[in-house]
């Protein structure tokens, strides 16, 4: 079985841990390989942490025009090697091959927004600030940073940090969810070939030990977190507490509201489109449908939408919905469709318990849609992060925009409405940070930060474009001035 190794100091290295964990195909249980997890994790950050502080100066002093270069090489491997990435993304996360090689070009269009650099960090010089004075903002790297990184977008997220980090002239290191550690790996045989000097990126496995060395390590200036709000809001308070510069992304619970003028046929696919894609294992699933007004028709078209979605193994043809992350995430997911169904919910499609021929010991829920969920409820309020839809229905536009105020997340929220002055509305009141409207997942291109608020982030700058440049960059405020008698004076 191959174990999986570090990518440390230009070098590929036995992790100094010894126990580790299996990485198994959600779709059938095969083995795939294992990956290091345990207490001696900290020693490896130790090494990767040396080699990126040792990386540093000569990085940083390196043009950034220069810096950029080995992007581009990247955008080239990256687009040669889409397939064999996303069969790889696949076998151990379980999306279709679809979504893989969706996740992937979203991956490369933060590449080539990195390749900007050159522009976007370029900054501010005011003449004459007093007679004579000049001042001016330069923005420099912040020093070692690292990025700790969620199970269900293993060739994308890293990509919401890496590439501007680098170009900012910081040094790097990636931990890769334990759950799918084997797309990293691959990534990293890619990034070997860019031409980036030795300590320049790092690769480091394992779980939360790994994840406690990173935030408590002294030479290790700023952390990159996505993953669950629990998880987040302890990686902000521990780093923070820590000195460094942390931005966590979080979880999410989705409202999607649905206004008797929307129409119907596009909202009812984009909607089960969003609860359903990457079988819900997506921060941006819609999860909570509320229609207004009678809702009938709509309702009627979601479920039809929902049933007509084929599930099973995602390199297969025609499969449309892959299985869930694990089998624990399989039954707390189940566990929670009964949650809802106690507190009174009706189970229009209950996908539990499919089977899908050749793959039973897969992890997969069918489709399933929980309508009349209880609006103050349990289920309700929690991140179910699976194929399930919660059908509420609300009387006015307003008893919506409150139902999609009181949650505690706030990472998108959307409108489907053929009235501008409804959309209008939601946008501005709406409290989330990515907005859709007649859009069933508003995932911010590369260019735009990706934003949440409430318990969805936590931090002040998110991933992705100028965001990035910023959070990666610290701002050094010169004021100076140059006498033209001073060579006189002196
Ligand atoms: P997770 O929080 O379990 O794990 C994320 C990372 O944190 C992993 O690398 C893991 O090793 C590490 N980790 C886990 N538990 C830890 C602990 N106790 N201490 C220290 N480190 C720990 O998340 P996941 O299950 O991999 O991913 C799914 C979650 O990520 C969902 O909640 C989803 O909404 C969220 N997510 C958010 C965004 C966003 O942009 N807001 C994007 C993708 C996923």
């Amino acid at each position: 079985m191959e174990i999986l190794k570090n990518y440390i100091n230009g070098q590929w290295q036995n992790s100094a841990e010894v126990n580790g964990l299996k990485i198994v195909n959600p779709a059938n249980q095969q083995v795939l390989g294992q990956v290091p997890y345990g207490t001696n994790c900290k020693k490896d950050v130790d090494a990767a942490t040396s080699a990126a502080k040792a990386a540093l100066d000569g990085w940083r002093s390196t043009s950034v025009n220069e810096r950029i270069q080995p992007l581009f090489k990247l955008k080239t491997l990256l687009e040669a090697h889409k397939r064999e990435l996303a069969e790889i993304i696949t076998n151990e996360c379980g999306k279709t091959i679809g979504e893989s090689l969706g996740e992937l070009t979203r991956a490369i269009e933060n590449v080539e927004t990195a390749c900007g650099t050159p522009a976007l960090i370029q900054s501010e010089f005011s003449e004459n600030i007093a007679s004579g004075i000049d001042e001016f903002m330069i923005r420099q790297p912040v020093g070692v940073c690292a990025c700790i990184t969620p199970f269900n977008f293993p060739g994308m997220i890293p990509f919401w940090f890496l590439p501007y980090a680098i170009s900012c002239g910081n040094t790097f290191i990636v931990k890769p969810s334990e759950k799918v550690p084997m797309t990293m790996n691959k990534l990293f045989q890619l990034f070997e070939q860019i031409g980036l000097p030795d300590g320049v990126i790092n690769l480091v496995h394992g779980g939360k030990e790994t994840v406690d060395a990173i935030l408590d390590h002294p030479h290790i200036s700023a952390i990159s977190f996505v993953g669950s709000s629990a998880v987040a809001q302890y990686i902000y308070s521990r780093g923070t507490a820590n000195g460094k510069r942390v931005q966590a992304q979080g979880g999410a619970k989705n409202p999607v509201v649905v206004l008797p003028d929307a129409d119907l046929e596009m909202t009812a696919k984009i909607v089960a489109d969003s609860v359903y894609g990457c079988a819900g294992q997506r921060c941006l699933a819609a999860s909570t449908i509320i229609t207004v007004g009678d809702g009938g028709e709509v309702r009627d078209a979601i479920i039809e939408s929902a049933k007509s979605r084929v599930t099973g193994y995602g390199l297969a043809e025609g499969v449309e919905m892959g299985p869930v992350i694990s089998s624990e995430s399989k039954n707390r997911i189940e566990g929670l469709i009964q949650k809802g169904i106690d507190e009174g919910a009706t189970a229009v499609l209950d996908g539990r318990n499919t089977r899908v021929v050749d793959y039973e010991g897969g992890n997969f829920i069918a489709p399933t849609i929980l309508e009349n969920v209880k609006v103050g409820g349990e289920l309700i309020k929690t991140e179910i992060f699976g194929p399930v839809m919660s059908l509420i229905h609300l009387k006015t536009v307003d008893d919506a925009i409150s139902f999609v105020n009181s949650g505690s997340y706030g990472n998108m929220a959307c409108l489907f409405t053929s009235n501008g002055a409804s959309a209008r509305k939601f946008r501005n009141e709406a409290q989330a940070g990515n907005i859709g409207i007649n859009i069933g997942v508003a995932a911010p291109m590369a260019q735009f930060p990706f934003s949440g608020w409430k318990d969805s982030f936590f931090g002040d700058l998110h991933g992705q474009g100028r965001h990035a440049i910023e959070f990666f960059t610290q701002t050094k405020v010169v004021v100076e001035r140059w006498p033209s008698d001073w060579t006189r004076k002196f």
